[in-house]
């Protein structure tokens, strides 16, 4: 199983990072974890087209990790030779957000429709809301969907991914609690947001800081993988950014509450669990 950072950014915008999005390979299994901003660009310099996702899995329904989810649905339902169903799953709204994303498309579906003899079909999106919980089966791969706490953004979940007896947790954003930590039980990989609370603290203003309650810290997601007893943390969708030569730094801040390996990077970086 490959798991690949797509976009490691957050709603800063920024030339180098693309938003919130990861792609976990199980078998010939294709997921995408949250969708944001650049979310094709990535996808296809990891080598993948939305026609070849097996689902897109949304952790929870802030603009960040969702704002490009129309152009997944829009270009896999252009680029398919034939009708290609796309799945989505996500915490209940996602079907509310997905019928105002499809309004949004409608003159363009309808311009393509009328324009293109062998396009017969709207594009067709089938929405899953999951609850903490479920247990989906998605092509090859076994997820299981745990309860995430980022209020008063609610509901939130997280995802874990496991084939041929590995596993990957996506949390999502949100603060440590019970229910990720138990979806993280023993996984070979946890993916999770993280912000730098030292330099979040710095930034004078209000809707800044406002963040601080709603994300993990570098050390508090440190400290859910010694917990929960995962083999690799791996830090993505960082605030602030997180600049070049400055890696070894937001390592040695995981490590210090952390045993195992800690992975971060550039967009693209990524790791196979086996
Ligand atoms: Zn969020
Ligand atoms: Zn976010």
């Amino acid at each position: 199983m490959d798991v690949t950072l797509l976009g490691t950014g957050s709603p800063v915008p920024d030339p180098n990072r693309a938003g919130p999005a990861t792609l976990v390979r199980a078998g010939g299994t294709l997921l995408l974890v949250d969708a944001g901003r650049g979310v094709l660009m990535r996808l296809a310099a990891a080598g993948a087209f939305p026609g070849m996702l097996g689902a897109v899995l949304l952790t929870h329904l802030h603009s960040d990790h969702l704002t490009d989810l129309n152009d997944v649905v829009t270009t896999r339902w252009v680029m398919s030779p034939v009708p290609n169903p796309l799945v989505v799953y996500g915490p209940p709204g996602t079907r509310q957000v997905v019928d105002g994303m499809l309004a949004m498309l409608a003159p363009d579906i309808s311009y393509r429709l009328a324009h293109h003899d062998d396009l017969n079909d709207p594009p067709q999106v089938e929405v899953v809301e999951v609850a903490p919980g479920d247990v989906l089966t998605i092509g090859e791969a076994r997820v299981v969907v745990g309860r995430t706490d980022h209020r008063p953004v609610e509901p939130t979940v997280g995802y874990r991914v496991e084939h041929e007896g590995r596993s990957v947790v996506l949390g999502g954003d949100g603060i440590p609690c019970a229910g990720l930590d138990e979806l993280c039980a023993g996984a070979d990989a946890y993916v999770q947001t993280v912000l730098r609370e030292d330099l979040v603290k710095l930034v004078p203003m209000e809707r800044f800081q406002d963040i601080l309650d709603y994300h993990s810290s570098v050390e508090q997601a440190a400290t859910t993988a010694t917990r929960a007893g995962v083999r690799t943390l791996v830090l993505t969708h960082y605030v602030p950014a997180l600049p070049a030569g400055m890696e070894d730094e937001w390592r040695a801040m995981a490590a210090a509450h952390f045993a195992g390996e800690v992975v971060l990077g550039d967009d693209l970086t990524s790791l196979t669990l086996g």
